[in-house]
């Protein structure tokens, strides 16, 4: 049992939903703990969506989410540049994420920021090799998330920390990564709930990057075996507070206050 907990972080891909299927029991694990009062909050570090459309998307779903729920990865790297108030800014990204730079000043010439996210269709030769010559010149970078590899499309892909390592390492210039593991996206989320750390839980598949993420920022975490999980997960040094077979199990081990942590059924506990 997780004692105490009033709000929880979902990762979208992978927990609720894959590859466009939603998992069995998402739309009503989200719905019940949504009517015991639960603060809900959605941290995805995909970027091709802004947080309108990919809210919209998961309403099509069927799952009952609001827009200020939701945290994209785009959504949260623009208000991490927001901060910043950069002169100009290259986004180097595709889709509706796009929508949430609007407030920037674009500038592909001499940007102060190059922003890299999803660009799928144009990370080529020229689309990077005038990043790499903006950074030489001084430009800084900023990466969306630090993911190298994808699968939640469908087919495994490059991910966005891919692209922007590859230009770091070209540039010899350091990005500053938004999405998870970074702490930035996890204090966006825990303020926007008004909760505090020990009243907070992070559910996720991904044990470098919701896993790693959450214990780095001090909230308890809970590990599902869907999505992106594999075994050899379990034998890294990151150890999640609970492993669950899948988000079914969520609403026992969150509010079944009577049944002991080692008797709770579907639930297993490190150390
Ligand atoms: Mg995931």
């Amino acid at each position: 049992m997780l004692h105490g907990i009033r709000g929880v972080i979902f990762d979208i891909d992978g927990v609720l939903e894959y590859q466009g299927q939603v998992y069995p029991g998402a739309i009503d694990a989200i719905e019940t703990l949504r009517q015991k009062g639960f603060v809900l909050r959605f941290l995805t570090n995909s970027t091709l969506h802004s947080r309108q459309s990919r809210t919209a998307n998961l309403i099509a779903m069927g799952f009952h989410v609001f827009a200020g729920e939701v945290i994209t990865a785009s959504y949260a790297t623009a208000r991490y540049l927001r901060h910043r108030n950069p002169r100009s800014c290259w986004v180097m990204l595709e889709g509706e994420g796009l929508d949430e730079f609007s407030a920037f000043r674009q500038d592909m010439e001499n940007p102060e920021y190059i922003v890299v996210g999803d660009n799928r269709s144009k990370f080529d030769f020229d689309h990077l090799n005038h990043a790499l010559r903006l950074l030489l010149k001084g430009a800084k970078l900023v990466g969306t998330n630090p993911d190298l590899v994808d699968n939640s499309r469908g087919a495994t892909e490059l991910n966005v920390g891919a692209w922007v390592r590859l230009l770091e390492v070209a540039s010899g210039v350091r990005a500053a990564y938004v999405g998870k593991p970074q702490p930035f996206v996890f204090e966006l989320a825990l303020t926007d709930m008004g909760l505090d750390k020990d009243q907070v839980v992070m559910v996720g598949d991904r044990i470098q990057s919701d896993i790693r993420g959450a214990q780095a920022f001090g909230i308890r975490s809970v590990l599902v075996k869907t999505g992106e999980f594999q075994v050899g997960d379990l034998d890294a040094d990151i150890k999640p507070d609970f492993i669950l077979d899948s988000i079914t199990d969520l609403v026992g081990l969150l509010t079944k206050n009577t049944v002991k942590r080692s008797q709770q059924p579907g639930a297993w506990r490190n150390g």
